[in-house]
């Protein structure tokens, strides 16, 4: 693949020269300076990006999955009750995780393409007993993002823990740890945070370590006890070393050299050119008649979009697509009819908006989808003039 083609697929995503340069730095010791200082740097920038004064966060080498695994493992003890929100395929694998801890699962299921309802949630945690609700902030099956405040609000007067799956969140969306009431949220390195695939980033607030001192027994799975880690990561925050088991200390370096670029650019305005441009791409989808899953634009999230192939065109134009340099990803959602996702998370700029747009428009010209030449340019460009 040619290095200057876009990945503009919902993770991995593309990644800044300087946060590869960090990677490919000497392979040092846990203990050098620079190691501990770029480690304790990051678990600070982790804090900005997550709103979490209070708590502690978590790096550790794993994918988005084993974040999942963190957070079943260390709040799950065999019985225990557990709600889950399904608005898309990832309620799906933390159900198949908590399977495995012998968690009581409740599932609520939203119809594709929609957000749950509050009563709904409300009328299950109302039987009682729940130890926490889980919920997907950004479905990457769906676009579909879940209000995690209101959700929050309605656990804690029920008395329920609070987690979140954000590895298509964090980093690209709003996200107040501290003052939604979150107790543990659970993210990976390769979506919004550009970096490479490699890390799980956890959080969990003082509710949530208090829950896992408490067990009965200790966490089943060793690797992802929070209690192993716990030290660690106070330590390497107040550059001190400590050693649970080997961090992955090159990718470290990567996510400290994104983290400098994020806090530079700042959470506020991040978040306010995802949603731009997640406005723009959109705009551009529709000034091309093409449907998108979510049912409507306020549950749409701005991480990635999703859109029907219209009729008449198939998966192949995926592979029109590429031949422009862009890749997008084909739709993983069973139940629904075959569509296409593209993720505009992370590094992305307003070109690679027109760029991704341009290529879509040219595939479904050869697919003779009727449409007017630039009319998805035309809307998405309206809209960028905001940035
Ligand atoms: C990507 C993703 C995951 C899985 O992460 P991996 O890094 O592939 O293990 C889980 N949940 C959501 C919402 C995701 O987008």
């Amino acid at each position: 693949m040619p290095e200057r083609d876009l990945l503009m697929i919902p993770g991995p995503t593309m990644v800044d020269p300087a946060v590869l340069r960090a990677i490919s730095a000497p392979v040092r010791s846990q203990a050098a300076p620079e190691v501990v200082e770029a480690f304790g740097a990051a678990l600070e920038g982790m804090r900005v990006v997550l709103g979490a004064r209070a708590g502690a966060p978590y790096i550790i080498a794993g994918s988005g999955t084993l974040a999942l695994e963190f957070g079943a493992a260390n709040l799950i003890e065999p019985g225990d009750k557990v709600l889950l929100i399904d608005t898309g395929v990832f309620a799906y694998r933390f159900q198949q995780i908590c399977e495995r801890y012998d968690a009581q699962i409740t599932v609520l299921n939203a119809p594709p393409g929609d957000t749950i309802s509050l009563d709904a949630v409300e009328a299950e945690l109302q039987k009682g007993g729940y130890k926490f609700v889980e919920m997907v902030h950004v479905d990457t099956s769906t676009d579909v993002q879940v209000d995690v405040t209101a959700v929050s609000k309605l656990a804690r007067r029920y008395g329920a823990l609070v987690v979140v799956d954000g590895v298509c969140a964090a980093a690209g969306v709003e996200v107040k740890c501290d003052e939604w009431g979150v107790d543990l949220y659970m993210t990976g390195s390769q979506k919004a945070f550009g970096v490479p695939p490699g890390l799980a980033l956890c959080w969990t607030s003082e509710r949530a370590l208090d829950t896992i001192r408490k067990r009965r027994k200790p966490v089943r799975n060793f690797f992802c006890d929070a209690l192993n880690w716990l030290p660690v990561m106070q330590a390497m925050e107040a550059r001190k070393v400590a050693y649970f088991a080997t961090p992955p200390v090159n990718m470290i370096c990567g996510l400290h050299e994104s983290l400098k670029q994020i806090l530079a650019e700042t959470m506020e305005k991040r978040v306010r050119r995802h949603a731009i441009l997640s406005r723009a791409f959109k705009a551009g989808l529709d000034a091309m008649g093409l449907r998108q899953v979510p049912l409507r634009p306020e549950i749409a999230a701005p991480t990635l979009s999703c859109a029907y192939f219209p009729p008449g065109v198939d998966g192949s134009m995926i592979q029109h697509v590429r031949a422009h340099g862009v890749t997008i990803a084909m739709g993983i959602h069973p139940r629904l009819k075959p569509y296409f996702r593209v993720g505009h998370m992370g590094t992305v700029m307003p070109n690679d908006i027109l760029a991704t747009l341009g290529a879509i428009e040219s595939a479904l010209l050869v697919a003779e989808h009727e449409l007017q030449p630039g009319a998805g340019l035309s809307a998405a460009m309206r809209v960028l003039v905001e940035m």
